[in-house]
């Protein structure tokens, strides 16, 4: 084995996997088919429980330096009812939002300054087999000729397509269908002071968060089953949709669009995280609808618990199956809640009258907003703020007039 690990993918996943790997000690192969800086269609909110780990790992600096804003409030305008609050805790206060190109840069010269050996432009072709043990790979970098590196374990950190997942044929379960589109753009002129601000219609969404370069992020999305009709035309459909905000698309018309539009609509889906020589991080292992921005916050708790999970087999202080089974379960546990929340919200139904009740009793009320808002980022269960003693709690302190 030339390795212990090969990690396939080298953002928000696989490259703090690599590296939480490279600084135990292990000897690491961090691949990918792009070279870095590299952009990806994804938006780029990092949640206070990311930008956490950003600062465990000694690399929330090195993001700051860049100029990306920090973000320390949520707004969700409801049309009739507007909830503002803060996402963070006393630890991790705010949230980021930096460009793709900066942040994913970030992780790959981390996992490089661990030890880890990095391949850019470097694709994996298949997986090698000893029966049906995966024990390395077989790629190509940009000269074309076939290469096969071998390993104790392969970490599939490669996206939703993940030709790891595919080729292990790992379980799928929990499974909901497309639910939204998504497109973005990036406009000058148009400044948040620090907001995240998100407007919720009868089948629209929109938001717009500060990013790097003075630039804002713009994002409508629409239900996935207006994708064929609207799909010719998106430009249109985009910029209509942010009429449902006048005051907003007032302040839209005064600002100035950089860039053109991107966008995606994504499967929901759990993957089974490991097998005989095999683990999965990140979306390769599981994923949802990015309307609650939380795809680079689970991809970096993956990188912990995988990478933790992963030393304690390595080590021998573990066996592959026992370690690794406590990370699925862990992931699983953790993150079930908010999909349950994630694949609600996508199909952009308006909240059933119960939720509208409880968001007409929190409006004003700071404490309950801030909690609303923290769960909503992740920061909090969501379905500790949903309990039924929560909610009981919440529309009797609204009665009481707070
Ligand atoms: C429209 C949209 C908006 C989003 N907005 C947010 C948001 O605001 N906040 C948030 O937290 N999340 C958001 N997400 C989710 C987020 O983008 C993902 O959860 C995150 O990128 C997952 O990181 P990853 O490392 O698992 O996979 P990826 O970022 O997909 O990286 C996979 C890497 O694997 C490489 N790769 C794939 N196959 C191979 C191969 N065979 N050989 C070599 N390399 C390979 C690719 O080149 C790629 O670099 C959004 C997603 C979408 C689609």
């Amino acid at each position: 084995m030339n390795y212990d690990v090969i990690v396939t993918g080298a953002r928000c996943a696989g490259s703090p996997t690599a590296m939480l790997l490279a600084r135990e000690g292990y000897r690491v192969l961090l691949v990918d088919r792009a070279h870095f800086p590299s952009d990806t269609i994804s938006t780029h909110l990092v949640q206070p429980t990311g930008v956490s780990a950003l600062a465990r790992w000694g690399l929330l600096d090195r993001l700051t330096d860049t100029g990306c804003p920090p973000i320390d409030t949520y707004t969700f305008d409801f049309g009739p009812i507007r909830i503002s609050g803060s996402p963070g805790t006393a630890d991790s206060p705010v949230a980021y939002s930096p460009r793709r190109t900066v942040l994913d840069k970030v992780l790959l010269d981390a996992a490089a300054k661990a030890g880890a050996e990095v391949r850019e432009g470097f694709t994996v072709d298949d997986l090698v087999f000893d029966d049906d043990r995966v024990i390395g790979v077989r790629g190509h970098g940009a000269g074309g000729g076939s290469v096969t590196e071998l390993a104790a374990v392969v970490v599939g950190a490669d996206g939703i397509h993940s030709k790891v997942a595919r080729s292990v044929t790992a379980d799928e379960y929990h499974q909901r269908p497309h639910l939204l589109c998504g497109y973005y753009s990036y406009w000058s002129g148009l400044p948040m002071e620090g907001r995240f601000d998100t407007y919720i219609r009868p089948n629209r969404g929109f938001a717009a968060c500060p990013t790097n370069d003075d630039q804002t992020l713009v994002i409508a999305g629409w239900p996935f089953t207006e994708f064929a009709a609207n799909k010719n035309d998106l430009e249109n459909a985009y910029l209509r949709t942010f009429e449902l905000a006048p005051e907003f698309a007032d302040r839209l018309h005064d600002a100035t669009r950089e860039d053109r539009l991107y966008g995606l609509a994504v499967p929901n889906y759990f993957r089974r995280p490991f097998g005989p020589g095999w683990a999965l991080v990140g979306d390769a292992g599981y994923n949802k609808d990015p309307i609650t921005a939380q795809g680079i916050s689970d991809a970096f708790r993956d990188a912990e618990l995988c990478s933790t999970a992963l030393h304690r087999a390595l080590s021998g202080d573990q066996n592959f199956n026992a370690a690794m089974g406590e990370y699925h379960r862990q992931r699983d546990e953790q993150v079930l809640p908010m999909y349950e929340m994630t694949t609600a919200l996508a199909t952009l139904e308006p909240p059933p009258p119960e939720t509208q009740q409880l968001l007409g009793a929190i409006s004003g009320n700071q404490s309950a907003m801030d909690a609303f808002v923290r769960a909503n980022a992740g920061v909090d269960s969501p379905a500790d703020f949903f309990s039924e003693e929560n909610i009981g709690k919440l529309l009797a302190q609204a009665a009481d007039g707070h």
